[in-house]
């Protein structure tokens, strides 16, 4: 397939679905201003990009339950161009994007209530775009005081995202193939940052986080990525602790461990890595302790990705082994907390394992489709929080299905407390790697850059 039949595949599937009489108006991402005269690098707004493959600014794209697809984008205008580089223009756009129709961006507000006459539904992403549900209501308003005329209002307005979210949720096989390379070229990233972590430190060379997500960004770039898919964390020591921290100016010191959760975004899908290392390139006992821990617990979420599982079953196989494990190396006591099911029943593992397994990814990093499964949304539970009390509603997770791609990323932080043994306090570690879920089990993107103890020791010697 070209991938312009790809995209007019996805434009005919969301025809289907919002029915022969439906509209649906979709914009792209607005430019965003970072300081005076000066704008965020471009990116296009997911879903605009997933119906056309258009990375231009000021775009929109509209489509009618007929199959008919009209672009709306900024005109030829060689002044402009010359400041701003090329526009593909509405003349060009038909044959270049396979649309139907292409007008000026400056045309929408002319042509918009023509389009919106005699259609049943208007669809279009609530709550996502600014002010877009002013823009819609204007166009009706112009479209109604027609209405004398013999024209006919849209009656209802449909929240486009369900059905959009549904599609992208399963990645198609070219998804599936960006996503590929998008892992690559981040595990590269990361092999790069560890091996320069152990060279500069074995020449007694001065270490800090900036000098690790200057390979990462380099690595990222010079493979023909146009952004990191979010910002990096290069967390050495006790940084590591601050699930949030960001790639900023600590010392990266011999003997402390360094969590670097950073990845690319290519071609509009992110990828999502994270490997916590030993910043000399040699584990401690207490570190390694951890660390084969969080790789146990890493390697019982990935067997338990496959399709048919539910969404938490992997969190549940991760949050068992930590539980366990915790108890086993002291970081909790079974005089106080009990047994394992105990740890889990009151969540007494959360102060050291505080965020859940994985996420959706794909165009965006924390990627959309609900997490709760669509045939089974009657099924509503309620229970009490153990550690909170607050009262949870349970719905039953999403069931995995093939094409679906997830992260899987336990870990394990410790901060200095009543009763935690000194040789743990301030180890954070976390391992994360991108999964498709597949028929017999998932495949992982990521695992270009080495995960276990010898495999990681092994490269930094070198
Ligand atoms: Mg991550
Ligand atoms: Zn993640």
């Amino acid at each position: 397939m070209t991938m312009n039949s790809i995209y007019a595949t996805r434009r005919a599937q969301l025809a289907q679905a919002i029915g022969p009489h439906g509209i649906a108006i979709i914009p792209t991402a607005p430019e965003q201003q970072r300081n005076r005269d000066s704008d965020f690098p471009y990116r296009a707004d997911s879903y605009f990009y997933y119906l056309t493959g258009f990375t231009e600014p000021k775009a929109w794209l509209v489509l009618t339950g007929d199959g008919s697809s009209t672009l709306f984008c900024q005109p030829k205008d060689v002044e402009r161009e010359i400041w701003d580089g090329y526009r593909l223009g509405p003349d060009a756009a038909p044959a270049a994007l396979g649309v139907n129709a292409a007008f000026s961006s400056a045309e929408l507000d002319a042509k918009l209530p023509a389009l919106l006459d005699g259609r049943d539904a208007v669809w279009y992403a609530f709550a996502v775009h600014k002010a877009l549900e002013t823009r819609v209501d204007g166009w009706l308003s112009s479209l109604r005081a027609r209405v004398r005329y013999g024209s006919l209002t849209p009656q209802t307005q449909r929240d486009l995202c369900g059905v959009l979210d549904e599609m992208r949720l399963v990645k198609d096989p070219s998804e599936q193939a960006t996503m590929r390379r998008a892992g690559q070229i981040s595990a590269a990233a990361h092999i790069r940052a560890m091996k320069t972590s152990a060279k500069m430190l074995r020449a007694g060379k001065e270490v800090r986080e900036y000098h690790l997500e200057a390979e990462l960004l380099h690595e990222f770039r010079v493979n023909g990525s146009q952004f990191p898919a979010y910002g990096s964390i290069v967390a050495a020591g006790a940084n590591a602790c601050v699930l949030h921290y960001r790639a900023d100016k600590g010392l990266v010191r011999d003997g402390e461990l360094v969590l670097i959760d950073a990845a690319c975004e290519l071609d509009g899908y992110a990828s999502d890595i994270t490997r916590t290392f030993p910043a000399n390139g040699r584990f401690t006992g207490p570190q390694r302790m951890l660390y084969e821990l969080v790789l146990a617990s890493q390697q019982a979420a990935i067997v338990a990705t496959k399709a048919g599982a539910r969404f938490t079953d992997p969190h549940d196989a991760a949050v068992q082994v930590l539980a366990q494990g915790m108890l086993d190396v002291g970081l909790l006591d079974k005089n106080k907390v009990g047994s394992l099911q105990d740890v889990i029943e009151k969540r007494a593992y959360f102060p050291f394992y505080m965020h859940r397994t994985g996420h959706w990814i794909g165009m965006d990093v924390h990627d959309c489709g609900d997490y709760t499964e669509p045939s089974e949304l009657g099924q509503v539970s309620t229970r009490q929080d153990a550690l909170t009390g607050e009262l949870i509603k349970d719905r039953p997770a999403r069931i995995l299905r093939p094409g679906m791609a997830l992260t899987i990323e336990p870990g394990i932080y410790v901060r200095p407390g009543a009763g935690v043994p000194e040789q743990f306090h301030h180890i954070g570690i976390r391992i994360e790697d991108d999964a498709i879920v597949t028929t017999t089990g998932c495949e992982l993107l990521t695992r270009d850059v080495p995960v276990s103890v010898a495999d990681i020791e092994a490269l930094m010697r070198a």
